[in-house]
This record gives structure tokens, C-alpha cells and sequence, in this order.
């Protein structure tokens, strides 16, 4: 048996890797806290460690991992951003969950964006409050609008044919297009300028950090509708604030937000949020944040079990590790 550090442990987690971790050999430590340079000890005993998305797994806390002798982090999440590979190098083997189910994702791009367009949020509580009034509930069709989808991998793949149902013209930006999908390339310029909607489904890297800020967002079309389920700090979170407070943005649909380490995953309710930008854009009628839960279905969880523990279980047994991060 090996024992796994299993960070940022929820209890929905727990269902999926306790059902299968017997099979792969695996006892796992389930630790609330999220992996960084401070509570890296508490792997301590342990042969591996798990991570998500919001873990910080930088420099300090590879070493933290290398005195304990521990030589792998099994990301169960696609996006590697929180890992500073360099430091990883040579050190910690970093394994990834490539692919889980870009239809969770997808169609819950999907879902923000009809709650938005057709104001579902709002007429939800009307109802709850017996308010049966249409009153500003007027929303557009989807059909016949053009909408960007920056990213054509797994995710931007499936979401575009879900757009197609929905009779939307796609033009798409990815800097390595796939020659083999019917569907139009352009620059990110012309994305700007031509769609009524925006999506992004791209990783996060340092050349598209703030790729949608005060310099792109001036370029949209009055009223753009933008949509982000990748990474928060693909928008600069304040431009995007103003631009909706300018109504130059006519509504954005957020699973991910740029600071979103310090509050999603966590119950706030009971607290005062000392995010200015966070609680400005939660404010906003015409803003839909969910807390990164675009991946949260069962068949995508059951995948991310699955592949996670293959993941250690290879490199415990020397094995090629199919899914590495380099
Ligand atoms: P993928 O690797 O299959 O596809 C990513 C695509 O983005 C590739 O085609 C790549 O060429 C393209 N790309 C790279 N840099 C780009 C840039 N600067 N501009 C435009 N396109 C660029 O990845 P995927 O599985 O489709 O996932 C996409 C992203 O979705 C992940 O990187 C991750 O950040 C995010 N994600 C979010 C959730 C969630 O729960 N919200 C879950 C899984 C993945």
C-alpha cells in the first residue's frame, strides 16, 4: 500500500477515490487544508501527493515535498498553472488528468450562458417571491449570433458543436488551429470585434494572462456577452467590472475567477468578503458566478479518480507516466 497527502479534500471527493483506491493499491490521508510552502509537512509519512486547482505548488513547497521524500504530485485537475514546473524539474514528477469529461465543462458553459441570456436567475427568485411579472425579462435567441471560442482543444471542441444545435455562427482562435474541424479561424482582434459572445476554453500561460482587459475590451461589440470556465486570470477582473458598470459588457457568465483561491470551495456566507472586485461583480444583475464548478459531475469525478490513481499507481511501479507534465 502507498499513502497519499490528499489536499484540498472535499467530501465529494472522498466518494470517488475511497471507491477505487483499494484496487489500485492506495491508502489515502484526506487533508482539508490546501497544499502550499506551509501545510506541505503535512504529508509527512506519505509516499505521494494529490493537488487541485487552487493548490499553490511553487518552489517552496516542492522543496517542503523533497525533504519529505516525496517525488510525485498527482494534479487531479487538466490546468497546471499552479505549478512552477521549473522548480518541479529535476525534483517533483508533476502527472496531470488530461481528459475527464470536456462535456462537463462544455455544457456547463452552455448553462451560463442560457441562464444569462434568457435571465433565468432572475426569474427564479421572482417566482420563489409568488412575483409573476415579465417585467424587464426579455432576453435574445441564440440563433443567428456569432460567438468566439478562444481554445479549440477537448472543451472548445464539444462546445462548439453544442453552439452548432443552437444554429450560432463560430469563428474560433487557437494559436495551433485544427485544420480538421469545420469551423473558421481568426485573430483574436477579429474575435473581438465580430461576436456577440465570447468563450474562452484556452489554458492559462503567461502570453494570455489578461487576455480580455482595458486594451481588448474597448475592441468588443457593445453588449458582448463573455464567458470564462478555463482560468480567472485569463480576465482582468476590474476592467471587466467597469465595462459592465459602462454596460460596454452586456453580461458575463464566470466559473473561475482570478483570486478565486482565497474563496472558492470555502463557505463565506457568514463573512464580510474583502474582495472589492468579487463582490462588485457578484452585485452585477447581469453576472452569473458559479465556484469552479464546471468539472463537477459524476461521470467526470468517477474519471478523475480513475485516472488519478492509475497515475500514482504507474509511477510507484516504475512505469511510463503517460500523463506527465513537462
Ligand atoms: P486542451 O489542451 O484540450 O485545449 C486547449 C486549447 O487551447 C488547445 O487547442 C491550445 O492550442 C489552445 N491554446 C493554447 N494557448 C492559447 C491561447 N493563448 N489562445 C487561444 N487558445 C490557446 O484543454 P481543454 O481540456 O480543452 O481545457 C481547456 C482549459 O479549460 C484548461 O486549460 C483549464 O484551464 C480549463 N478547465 C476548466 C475546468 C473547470 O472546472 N472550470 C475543468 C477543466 C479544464
Amino acid at each position: 500500500m502507498k499513502k497519499i497527502a490528499f489536499f484540498d479534500a472535499k467530501p465529494y471527493d472522498k466518494i470517488y477515490f475511497e471507491k477505487h483506491k483499494e484496487f489500485y493499491s492506495m491508502d489515502i490521508k484526506y487533508i482539508e487544508y490546501k497544499l502550499n510552502s506551509d501545510t506541505a509537512y503535512l504529508a509527512k509519512g506519505c509516499d505521494g501527493v494529490c493537488a487541485f486547482v487552487n493548490d499553490d505548488i511553487d518552489e517552496d513547497t516542492i522543496h517542503a515535498l523533497k525533504n519529505l521524500n516525496i517525488n510525485i504530485v498527482a494534479l487531479r485537475c487538466a490546468g497546471f498553472n499552479n505549478v512552477d514546473l521549473k522548480a518541479a524539474k529535476d525534483n517533483v514528477r508533476i502527472v496531470r488528468v488530461p481528459r475527464y469529461s470536456p462535456y462537463a465543462i462544455a455544457e456547463h458553459t452552455m448553462a451560463l450562458l442560457l441562464t444569462l441570456v434568457r435571465k433565468i436567475h432572475r426569474s427564479y427568485n421572482r417566482t420563489r417571491d409568488y412575483n409573476f411579472s415579465l417585467y424587464r425579462l426579455i432576453g435574445f435567441d441564440l440563433k443567428g449570433k456569432t460567438i468566439g471560442i478562444v481554445g479549440t482543444g477537448q472543451i472548445g471542441k464539444v462546445f462548439i458543436n453544442i453552439c452548432k444545435g443552437f444554429g450560432m455562427n463560430i469563428i474560433a482562435y487557437d494559436p495551433y488551429p485544427d485544420k480538421s474541424l469545420d469551423v473558421t479561424y481568426a485573430d483574436f482582434d477579429t474575435i473581438c470585434k465580430e461576436c456577440d459572445i465570447i468563450s474562452l476554453h484556452c489554458p492559462l500561460t503567461k502570453e494570455n494572462f489578461h487576455l480580455i482587459d482595458k486594451r481588448n475590451l474597448p475592441k468588443m461589440k457593445d453588449g458582448v456577452i463573455i464567458l470564462n470556465t478555463s482560468r480567472g486570470a485569463l480576465i482582468d477582473g476590474e476592467d471587466l467590472l467597469n465595462a459592465l458598470r459602462e454596460r460596454k459588457v452586456g453580461g458575463a457568465g464566470l466559473d473561475v475567477y482570478e483570486e478565486e483561491t482565497d474563496f472558492f470551495y470555502e463557505d463565506y456566507s457568514y463573512k464580510i468578503i474583502n474582495d472589492q472586485v468579487l463582490s462588485g461583480l457578484i452585485s452585477m444583475p447581469n453576472v452569473i458566478i458559479t465556484s469552479h464548478q464546471a468539472f463537477l459531475t459524476h461521470e467526470a469525478l468517477e474519471s478523475i479518480a480513475l485516472t488519478t490513481l492509475s497515475n500514482l499507481k504507474d509511477f510507484f511501479d516504475g512505469k511510463e507516466l503517460i500523463n506527465e507534465v513537462k
